[in-house]
C-alpha cells in the first residue's frame, strides 16, 4: 500500500533552535528511493519551503502558511483538479490573504494595547535575530501568503483575550513552537491534509497516510492521518494531547523524526 508521510518542519524534520536536519538526511534518501512522499505540512512559507525542497531533495507536495494552500508540482497527478495555476505549481487556496490578516492584528492591537510584533512590522535583520536565522532566510520567512506570524509579548493569561478577539474578526490562531500564527479559519493543516490525501486515493488507491509533529499548530494535521506521531520538544516533553493511535517518539526534534519513519515506514 502506497504511504504517504506528512511532516511539521520547525521542531520535527528540523531542529527548532538551529534548522538543522543532518539527522534525517539518511532516512530521507531511503524514502526518495521507495517512493514515499514526503509531504512538508508548516507554517513556513512556499518561499522558506522551496528552499528545503531543494536542500533536501524533496520533489512532493508540500503544505505552507500553517494550512493556507497546498502546493501540487505540475503533473504530479496524472488527473486534472481544480486549482490556481502558478509557475510550475497547481496551487489549491485555502486561507485569507496576507493583506486582511495583517489588518486584524492591527485593529487587535488598537483595540487592546496588547504588545503584538508581526512579522511584517520586522525588517528582515530584525526576524533574522529573533528568528535565529541569517538575513537571507529571513528575508524567505517574510514572503508571507496566507498566514501571519507575531510575538505576544504579554502574560500568558491574556492569551484567551488575544484568542477571542481574533475569534471574533472571523480568523483563526495557531500557537507554533516559537510564534503565534493568525490566518484564516479554513487555513488549517488538518484540511489540507485530508485534501491531499484524496488526490493521492485518487492517484494510487489506498494509502496509509502518517503524519509527524512537536506543537500545537500540528494537532489538525495529526488529527487528519491514520497514524500520528509526536517527537520530544526542547523541554524534553511531548506536546500535551491524547488521540487514538497516538506514538510518542523518544527523542526530540530530527532525530524522533527518524525514529517515527524508521517504525512506521521502512
Ligand atoms: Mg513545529
Amino acid at each position: 500500500m502506497k504511504q504517504v508521510l506528512f511532516t511539521d518542519l520547525d521542531g520535527t524534520l528540523l531542529d527548532l533552535y538551529d534548522y538543522s536536519y543532518d539527522a534525517a538526511l539518511p532516512v530521507l534518501k531511503t524514502l526518495k528511493r521507495r517512493k514515499v512522499p514526503v509531504v512538508f505540512c508548516t507554517a513556513k512559507t512556499s518561499a522558506e519551503n522551496e528552499y528545503y525542497r531543494k536542500e533536501l531533495g524533496i520533489e512532493d507536495p508540500f503544505i505552507v502558511d500553517n494550512g493556507g494552500a497546498i502546493f501540487i508540482p505540475e503533473n504530479y497527478f496524472s488527473f486534472s483538479f481544480e486549482c490556481k495555476k502558478r509557475g510550475n505549481y497547481c496551487v489549491v487556496e485555502l486561507g485569507a490573504s496576507y493583506k486582511e490578516l495583517r489588518k486584524a492584528l492591527k485593529e487587535i492591537k488598537e483595540e487592546t494595547g496588547f504588545k503584538i510584533t508581526g512579522f511584517g512590522d520586522m525588517t528582515a535583520e530584525e526576524v533574522a535575530a529573533d528568528a535565529n536565522l541569517n538575513v537571507e532566510k529571513a528575508k524567505l520567512a517574510k514572503e508571507k501568503e496566507y498566514n501571519e506570524s507575531f510575538i505576544f509579548d504579554e502574560p500568558k493569561e491574556k492569551e484567551v483575550i488575544l484568542f477571542d478577539k481574533i475569534k471574533d474578526k472571523g480568523f483563526a490562531v495557531t500557537h507554533g513552537g516559537r510564534y503565534y500564527n493568525i490566518h484564516g479559519k479554513n487555513a488549517d493543516k488538518g484540511k489540507a491534509v485530508k485534501i491531499l490525501t484524496e488526490l493521492f486515493k485518487r492517484e494510487y488507491g489506498e494509502v496509509k497516510t502518517i503524519g509527524v509533529g512537536d506543537s500545537m499548530n500540528d494537532i489538525p494535521m495529526l488529527k487528519a492521518v491514520e497514524q500520528p506521531a509526536l517527537v520530544k520538544n526542547k523541554k524534553g516533553a511531548w506536546l500535551d494531547i491524547s488521540l487514538p493511535n497516538l506514538y510518542k517518539a523518544q527523542n526530540e526534534g530530527p532525530e524522533g523524526w527518524v525514529e517515527v519513519v524508521r517504525r512506521f515506514i521502512l
